[in-house]
């Protein structure tokens, strides 16, 4: 992937905590560049949701990672007109929703964690990274699964920022919780996606950090398109179009 720097951006991996908005701004840069837009969040979550409809306990590591091999996790494009960015299906189930589920929500970092688990998922992340053109969305992606990508950007706000916005789009899809409950629940998933032992969440070396505490979602994507615009503008040799500064807290590097 690194194989010629003038080329421009053909892969660009966003990684970041829960509730950061990866997802908003990945599937608008996405659209913004044509290249797909892969969710890998997805994936885990239909193993957990998996797990959860066999009646297996989501911290038996031998039962998931068996689990995880053999269940077929499908991500399409939308196949129904309800606000979805895509449609998952876990064997052949249309599972989109239920995975946002907030007993998933509960189990998905512990089932993340088991070493079997993610290989299965991280090979079939490649497979979709090999073909290029592609904004691909997770906790590992520019650390393990495109160690080589194009372009790295780690997404964060506050814990709270964060909780606030995954509280209002739960209230939003008609599936509301408390504030409280939801910000537990993230401290919860931050703190266990930080201390694994295999592919913790941290930041890439050569990541851009953005800091979208005090930047909505628009002011947020209006910065990642013009940092896009910039790096391909550096790569192709030409001077580079300042970058449109918006928000407070970008905290690039
Ligand atoms: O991004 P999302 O919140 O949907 O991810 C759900 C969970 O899946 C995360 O909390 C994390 O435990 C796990 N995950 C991961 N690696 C990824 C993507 C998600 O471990 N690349």
């Amino acid at each position: 992937m690194a194989d010629s720097p003038n080329r421009p951006i053909r892969t660009i991996a966003i990684d970041g905590p829960a509730g950061a908005g990866k997802s908003t701004i990945g599937l608008g840069l996405a659209k913004q560049l044509g290249f797909l837009y892969f969710d890998t969040g997805v994936m885990y979550r239909a193993v957990t949701l998996a797990a959860l409809q066999r009646g297996i306990a989501p911290d038996d590591e031998d039962a998931v990672s068996q689990l995880a091999e053999s269940v077929l996790i499908e991500v399409l494009p939308p196949s129904v007109d309800d606000g979805r960015q895509y449609t998952v299906r876990l064997d052949g189930q249309d599972v989109t929703w239920a995975i946002r589920r907030p007993d998933v929500d509960a189990a998905v970092s512990v089932v993340s964690a088991f070493p079997h688990v993610r290989r299965a998922m991280v090979a079939q992340q490649r497979r979709v990274a090999r073909d290029g053109n592609v904004v691909m969305v997770g906790r590992d992606i520019g650390t393990v699964v495109m160690p080589d990508a194009d372009l790295k950007i780690y997404l964060d706000a506050s814990v709270e920022a964060r909780a606030w916005r995954r509280y209002h789009e739960l209230e939003r899809r008609g599936a509301p919780s408390s504030y409280a409950d939801v910000l537990t629940s993230m401290r919860q998933r931050d703190e266990l996606d930080l201390s694994r032992t295999t592919s913790p969440l941290r930041p890439a070396q050569d990541a851009f950090i953005i800091d979208c505490t005090h930047m909505n979602a628009d002011e947020t994507l209006a910065h990642v398109i013009a940092l896009v615009a910039e790096q391909n503008a550096a790569r192709a040799g030409a001077p580079a179009q300042p970058a449109a500064v918006v928000g407070a807290s970008g905290d690039d590097r």
